[in-house]
């Protein structure tokens, strides 16, 4: 028997790259990468900045609300011990422009993902005994219906 939220899954193939985020994640905490030449914020760590190029990036800790900027609702038990229906956000943080974080959506029943819908950075068992992101929605914030931030540029 399983719970929501059970550890199921394929572990992460951790990287140089990744290292830190795994480790940051284990304590609750969410890196993102920033570029000490341009500036630009990306996610998931990647080694090099996708905007310039550089590799010198360094590893900043998103503490802020976040946005859901899109969603998506799952019914198909694709492991497992997976329970269904749960709902996938892609989540953006206005201080953090260029940022978008997947992860499960928590605390709400999954039909009530809105786009605009405020949610914390939470974290949760993964397979591999990993934590890994999810969000939890903070209630009696409504959904402005917009991003919380302008969408990014098309991806280079
Ligand atoms: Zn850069």
């Amino acid at each position: 028997m399983t719970s929501p939220g059970a550890p199921v899954g394929i572990p992460p193939a951790v990287t140089e790259e990744t290292a830190a985020f795994w480790a940051a994640a284990a304590e609750g905490r969410l890196l993102v990468e920033r570029c000490t030449g341009c500036g630009a914020e990306s996610f998931p760590p990647y080694g090099m900045c996708r905007a310039c190029r550089g590799r010198a990036v360094e590893a900043v800790e998103i503490r802020d609300r976040g946005r859901v900027y899109s969603f998506t609702v799952n019914h198909q038990r694709w492991l497992p011990g997976l329970e269904v229906p749960y709902a996938l956000v892609l989540v953006e943080f206005p201080d953090h422009p260029g940022v978008r974080v997947f992860g499960r959506l928590r605390g709400c029943p999954p039909d009530a993902a809105a786009i605009g819908m405020a949610v914390e950075v939470g974290f949760e068992p993964g397979p591999g005994g990993y934590a890994v992101p999810s969000f939890v929605a903070v209630p009696n914030v409504p959904a402005t219906g917009d991003p919380a931030v302008a969408p990014a540029r098309g991806a280079a």
